[in-house]
């Protein structure tokens, strides 16, 4: 049975603002000993095992500390083990807040050593792994797994089979579509096939690191937004460079100005973000990101 549990936490002081601000902590139990927890733009998957936690993307400091508190209400054990959803250092921050925890993360996050000029990366990740790796909670199991670029190099889906529930991070949004700017090394045609895949899980929840809902049906209308996109561009660009090739970055810079997808219309962001969706295709068509 669900439930949500709403915590006001009234003693948290924002560094910046005039007066002491309550932040808001949204907790649902999304199955025995598995949580979800949304705190400040942020939700973090936490697994109760039999003698530690496992929690993901702690994002800095200041949420990680409105975590740990409300960690505290829910149980005794300490936090062991903090994935890492992917090497956006946004995401990053604040695992020096659980000094005992072990850091877990795809062993590409090394190609990020020396490039993170806040301090936000973890200075030590304890376990990496390169395809796939499975936490043994003692009540669940907690998969990880690596299926190549998509939001970044060092992405890991997480799932929990047994709850039927998965964690990812930035390649859908309740609304549609992401605004523009986040786009920075997001590689769409890795992000169409990660969202197929998981469009086709037996899946009850899917975390999504920036949304409270888990809900399923924005990954998949996602997921169906980029096929069209793929489908409505490829046949182009596949005549394009069989005649002549120099014309594909030109014929990219004119469809992101000409193509439409009126069935998408009603999304989040479709008139500020189509042209760079439709950018960030075609130049994963053709030079792979
Ligand atoms: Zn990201």
């Amino acid at each position: 049975m669900k439930r949500i549990l709403l915590t006001a936490l009234t003693s948290v002081i924002l560094v910046t603002s005039k007066a002491a601000s309550a932040q808001e902590v949204i907790t649902r139990e999304l199955a025995k000993n598995v949580y979800a927890v949304s705190i400040l733009h942020y939700t973090s998957l936490v697994v109760l095992g039999d003698d530690e936690v496992l929690i993901t993307d702690t994002a800095n400091s200041f949420r990680a500390a409105i975590l740990r508190r409300e960690l505290e209400r829910l149980t005794d054990k300490p936090v062991g083990k903090i994935v890492l959803t992917h090497e956006h250092f946004d995401h990053n921050g604040g695992t020096e807040l659980f000094p005992e925890a072990e850091v877990v993360a795809h062993r590409n996050f090394a190609e990020y050593e020396g490039l993170d000029p806040l301090g936000m990366l973890p200075p030590k990740i304890h376990v990496t792994y390169t395809h796939q790796m499975t936490i043994d909670m003692g009540t669940t199991a907690v998969e990880l797994t690596h299926y190549g670029a998509s939001d970044g190099v060092a992405v890991s889906v997480i799932h929990l089979p047994k709850e039927k529930t998965v964690v990812t991070a930035d390649m859908y949004t309740d609304g549609g579509l992401n605004r523009a700017f986040t786009l920075t090394d997001t590689n769409l045609l890795g992000n169409r096939r990660l969202l197929n895949m998981l469009a086709g899980w037996d899946l009850e929840h899917a975390i999504n690191v920036h949304s409270v809902s888990t809900d399923l049906a924005p990954l998949r209308r996602k997921a169906q937004f980029l096929n069209d996109l793929y489908d409505a561009m490829l046949p182009t660009l596949q005549e394009v460079a069989e005649h002549d090739g120099s014309q594909l970055v030109p014929t990219i810079i004119e469809m992101s100005e000409t193509l439409k997808l009126p069935e998408y219309a009603d999304f989040e962001n479709y008139e500020a973000s189509l042209s760079t969706y439709i950018r960030k295709m075609g130049f994963a068509m053709i030079h792979g990101g």
